[in-house]
């Protein structure tokens, strides 16, 4: 039988790191034992789905590299089915209409509160006769549909993740309401267990993977499935993504939606590696460095943890940094160059371009570092406190003056890194100036300050980009 996993989300916010996470665990799986990945539009909620999220949800999976393998299914779409269902749970006893007002509802919840009990329906319309059910209707008042909850029941499943797990009946909260209130003998819109369950049957779903926050419902689900026949797929419940608190991430912590991380220049084959170890300890795992597709060969749900996985920006940027270190220098610098263009800098080559992105390419940790990183390259810098102190205290007006009348003398020849040493090692040893007197006062006339990436490869662009000579005057007028 074809293997067939999921993911469901409900298109009511950006895309999530949780929903991505779920979804990578979704994926790799599939392609661990030769399934499918298939998405599931879960829009049936009206007034909170956007189509510009379910937009945002499916752009960001392609940008993971998490591709589907059919058409997504759309929620939306089949509610006439799963109203012919919940027809069906009516039809065989499994289910019935409760017409307990909201008012009634309220009062029943504060009783329980007073009592310190859990919230729970009391199931009071379980048994209407039909006369009962026609003065309700007579009366106006509108109904859900309840599907019956045996208290006495217990649902047990062997969960791939957590192992066995056994739900109680009576901790349901009561019957559960499969479809939103409607009036007459109308079925209102079918809600998220009664319609999960019949679409995950249509879409022939094998495997459930989806966050613990859904225990309770995969029980509820299960009694579903049950009263349908259908066939159970395994379910499997990922630990939820914490914040350095131990709480649920949230909004509240800063970035969540997986465009926001884009943003900030987080490359996506690090964001996924990363993801992946949230909650999957590998038995066997050289590297914690690994493609989407080696981790496909050896990912088990078994291998998921129970508990929470902490979220950790040290280690997300350290796993980015080691992605730019290692990336093609071509495909790294037409990332960068995205960066530059909105600056509205140009490059004057596209090898010299090349060549900035490999200079800076192991200190950047986002690719937005490269902003702050290439400026110099771009702009004159403002010379610094600690470079403007350097050029007064030391020898630098001579070793400026120095490697100035090299340039000239030599007709403003091009300096690349060979020349660019002779030229510091000819004018240290002729004049007696040290070496690091002149790199130094050379580096505040490029960069401003004291720090900045390596000098002699950084003269090869400011010779290229015919800038050298400029800044070296420039400074040597402020001195
Ligand atoms: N729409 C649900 C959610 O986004 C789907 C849960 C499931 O996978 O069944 O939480």
């Amino acid at each position: 039988m074809e293997k067939r996993l999921r993911l469901a989300p409900s298109p009511t916010g950006l895309f999530h790191i949780g929903t991505a996470r779920t979804a990578l665990f979704n994926w790799l799986y599939a392609r661990k034992i030769g399934g499918k990945f298939l998405i599931r539009i879960e829009d049936t909620d009206f007034i909170r789905s956007k189509s510009e999220y379910t937009k945002n949800i499916l752009e960001g999976l392609n940008w993971l590299g998490l591709k589907w393998d059919e058409e997504p299914v759309k929620q939306s779409e089949r509610i006439s089915i799963h109203k012919k269902y919940i027809q069906k749970l009516l039809e065989c006893g499994a289910a019935y209409r409760c017409f307990t007002t909201e008012d009634e509802i309220s009062d029943l919840r504060e009783e329980q509160k007073n009592k310190g009990l859990p919230p729970k329906h009391d199931n009071r319309h379980r048994n209407l006769s039909k006369d009962e059910i026609e003065s309700f209707i007579s009366q106006g008042r509108t109904s859900v549909i309840r599907f019956k909850i045996d208290e006495k029941i217990q649902i047990k499943w062997v969960d791939q993740i957590r192992g066995e797990i056994k739900w109680q009946g009576k901790d349901l909260g009561g019957d559960l309401v499969l479809s939103r209130r409607a009036i007459g003998y109308e079925i209102g819109d079918p809600l998220y267990n009664l319609a999960v369950v019949i679409d995950d049957n249509f879409m022939n779903i094998t495997h459930v993977v989806r966050g613990e926050d859904h225990i309770s419902n995969t029980a509820k689900q299960i009694l579903i499935y049950e009263a349908l026949n259908f066939n159970l797929p395994t379910f499997s419940h990922a630990p939820l993504i914490l914040n350095s608190e131990g709480k649920k991430l949230s909004k509240r912590d800063c970035v969540t939606s997986i465009d926001e991380f884009k943003d900030m220049g987080y490359l996506p084959e690090a964001l996924a590696n990363y993801m992946a170890f949230l909650g999957w300890s590998p038995k066997s795992a050289e590297s914690e460095i690994i493609s989407l597709d080696e981790i496909s060969k050896i990912f088990d749900l078994s291998d998921i943890n129970k508990a929470g996985a902490k979220f950790s920006w040290e280690k997300l940027n350290w796993i980015n940094s080691q992605y730019i270190k290692n990336m093609e220098s071509g495909k790294l610098c037409k990332l960068i160059s995205k960066y530059w263009d909105n600056m509205g800098w140009e490059p004057p080559s596209k090898e010299w371009a090349i060549k900035l992105a490999i200079l800076l390419r192991d200190s950047i940790t986002l690719l937005k570092d490269a902003i702050d990183q290439s400026k110099p390259f771009f702009l004159i810098p403002t010379i610094q406190k600690e470079g403007q102190d350097f050029l007064e205290k030391n020898d630098s007006e001579t070793s400026l003056k120095l490697i100035l009348n090299y340039l000239n003398e030599q007709n403003a020849i091009k300096v690349d890194k060979e020349k660019a040493k002779e030229i510091i090692n000819e004018i240290s040893k002729m004049y007696n100036v040290k070496k690091g007197i002149l790199m130094k006062s050379l580096r505040v006339a490029f960069f401003g300050s004291l720090s900045g990436p390596d000098l002699i490869q950084s003269w090869e662009l400011f010779s290229e980009s015919k800038t050298d000579i400029s800044r070296i005057k420039r400074c040597l007028k402020l001195i």
